[in-house]
């Protein structure tokens, strides 16, 4: 099935190494993005318009910042709602309200169009290696014709239910991403300032009960120096976060574990690190602990 075309609207951090995972897989991709040389850097085909992209391709891929600009670029005169015609599959690899998507993917049943939600796990380095983690919800036979597509870009792909159900399980992942690194950061923090050496702090928290995807995969490299720069943005971050108290209040679950990630990554904002990887949040609360940095060249 190689042979077929993929549209790709939204070739940032993450849609532009999926992107280019698919072309190393000898798959034709039509991409736009607002940056105008973001295609061309990628090494896609570009095209002039979300509206070429949909026209171009039966399936059309997104990756795009929040709810708010997927909303724009479906509902949108000339989006893809407007351009799209039946049969197609767009699929929604954004972190989104999942109430939005359901929505959306609504909408575009009207025309035949199926929307598929599939949350993307594994950051910048998985989408780079082609291993990322998908958690897909929507119709299943539009899945079903998905396969090829995933291929070169997952390494584990899981069905999680209908519209929407990928999309929530990815907010549920990434509270509890949000909530490891805030407070993984403000115990490394505090490690430093007790005059603790960290590595050694972090060889005792990964074979303890304190372990977590922070201190096994981020810390290790931070304390060297290494910022994993490239991966999810502060802003971004306090966007899932955003989204996960949303998708909570509706399910009248109450968040007893919200503020502390809401605060921690609007601090960072707050201090100018909203728009540089999520992991300089550590920063942030350095910052305010007295300048305190966990690597010192
Ligand atoms: P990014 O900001 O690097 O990329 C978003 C891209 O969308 C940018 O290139 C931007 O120019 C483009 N864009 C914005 N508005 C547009 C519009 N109206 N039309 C076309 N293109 C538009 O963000 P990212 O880190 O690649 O994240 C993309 C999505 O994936 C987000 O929803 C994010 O939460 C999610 N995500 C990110 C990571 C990560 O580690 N970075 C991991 C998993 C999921």
């Amino acid at each position: 099935m190689s042979d077929q075309r993929i549209g790709f609207i939204g070739l940032g951090n993450m849609g532009g190494r999926m992107a280019r995972c698919l072309l190393d897989a000898g798959i034709e991709v039509v991409g736009y993005d607002a940056d105008d040389k973001a295609a061309q850097r990628i090494g896609v085909t570009p095209a002039p318009s979300i509206a070429e992209v949909v026209g171009a391709a039966d399936i059309v891929l997104m990756s795009l910042p929040d709810s708010h600009i997927v909303e724009k670029v479906v509902e949108g005169s000339d989006g893809v709602l407007d351009a799209g015609r039946s049969g197609q599959i767009v699929v929604d690899l954004s972190t989104a309200s999942a109430s939005s998507t359901k929505r959306l993917a609504a909408r575009l049943a009207e025309k035949d169009m199926a929307y598929v939600d599939a949350g993307v796990s594994g950051g910048a380095a998985a989408a780079e290696r082609g291993a990322l983690t998908l958690m897909v919800g929507g119709d299943p036979a539009a899945i079903e014709r998905l396969g090829w597509v995933w291929e070169p870009i997952a390494k584990s792909v899981v069905v999680m239910g209908d519209s929407g159900a990928g999309h929530t399980t990815k907010l549920l992942n990434n509270f509890l991403n949000a909530v490891s690194l805030a407070a993984t950061s403000e115990v490394m923090v505090a490690g430093k300032k007790a005059g603790l050496d960290l590595h050694k702090l972090l060889e005792v928290l990964n074979s303890s009960s304190g372990v977590n995807f922070a201190t096994l995969n981020r810390f290790p490299k931070i304390v060297d120096g290494d910022y994993l720069e490239g991966g999810l943005t502060s802003k971004l971050m306090t966007k899932d976060v955003v989204l996960y108290g949303d998708l909570v209040h509706e399910l009248g679950v109450s968040s007893m574990n919200i503020s502390g990630p809401m605060a921690s990554f609007g601090l960072a904002t707050a201090l100018g690190y909203g728009d540089v990887i999520s992991n300089r949040v550590v920063d942030a609360i350095g910052d305010i602990a007295g300048g305190i940095r966990l690597y010192e060249s």
